[in-house]
């Protein structure tokens, strides 16, 4: 995907050191943002799904996927092992925080920031089966498809954009827990084979 354009976007920003060019700008996720509630309020129009937001990355994709969502709907959260400082999936995950609700016969819809080996939707989606809920679908704002393992027949029913195979950081999601904050959505400025 070319660099963007935004009105309020900085080209680049550096985070630890690293140098990071501007990738989607605000304007351009929240249109798929919007484009993806207007999705979810026909296709559960009637049904009251409750978002599972992961934390800690998912939390302002979530916030603003919500938004979008006219429908009656509900909340609750899980969060898993992450990154750390590392650019890299570490394939291993643990759950650090269960969800409270009770998902039994529920429609739910796992929102994610980035889907990126899959390893981690694996673990939630097989997680959340263990419960028999009533449908259980994907919404991820990122997923990076030339990393995702096949095998693992991932069905990604709503997604944002399909991305290039780099680190991102921006709009929830951080850099050794920095650029959180940013509005946009960064990617590394090097060359993919130096990155993974
Ligand atoms: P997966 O298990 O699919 O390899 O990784 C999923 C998790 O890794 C995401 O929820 C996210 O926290 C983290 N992740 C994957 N790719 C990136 C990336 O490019 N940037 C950041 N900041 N986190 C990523």
């Amino acid at each position: 995907m070319a660099a963007t354009e935004s009105t309020f976007a900085p080209d680049h920003v550096t985070c630890h050191g690293e140098r990071f060019r501007l990738y989607l700008s605000r304007e351009q996720i929240q249109d798929r943002v919007s484009a993806i509630g207007d999705r979810i309020n026909e296709q559960y129009a009637g049904k009251q799904p409750i978002l599972i937001s992961v934390l800690n990355g998912a939390f302002m994709f979530t916030a603003d996927l919500m938004r979008a969502i006219e429908i009656d709907c509900e909340i609750d959260f899980l969060k898993l092992s992450s990154y750390g400082a590392e650019k890299v999936s570490s394939g291993q995950v643990h759950e650090l925080k269960k969800i409270d609700a009770n998902v039994t016969n529920r429609h739910v819809i796992v929102v994610e920031d980035i889907v990126d080996t899959g390893l981690s939707m694996d673990f939630i989606l097989n997680r959340l089966r263990q419960y028999n809920p009533a449908s259980l679908e994907v919404a991820t704002l990122l997923h990076k498809a030339e990393s995702t393992e096949e095998d693992l027949n991932l069905d990604l029913r709503y997604v944002g954009f399909e991305i290039d195979n780099l680190f991102v950081i921006g709009y929830g999601l951080d850099y050794g827990q920095l650029a959180r904050n940013l509005p946009d959505i960064y990617i590394l400025d090097e060359p993919a084979e130096n990155n993974r």
